[in-house]
């Protein structure tokens, strides 16, 4: 029998977490696209180094990541 306790299924969703993390966090060789950055209102280029693009692509000027953009956006509309 299989005793389930809250400490064995945060264990298997820290397991499952930390695979996400190495995943997410995986160095990539870094590219770019140019672009209107909300931040900063200004024409950027867009950096990722990393393969989880939610957290690593930032503006070259002002280091914003895309929840901050998209939240710029929202508030200046
Ligand atoms: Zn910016």
């Amino acid at each position: 029998m299989v005793k389930m306790t809250i400490r064995n299924v945060l264990d298997r969703v820290r397991t499952k977490t930390n695979h996400l993390h190495r995943y997410r966090s995986q160095p990539v060789e870094a590219w770019s696209n140019q672009g209107y950055c909300t931040t900063c209102t200004s024409e950027v280029t867009f950096i990722a180094k990393h393969t989880w693009l939610r957290d690593h692509y930032v503006c070259s000027n002002c280091g914003s990541i895309p929840r901050e953009r998209a939240l710029m956006y929202v508030l200046d509309t």
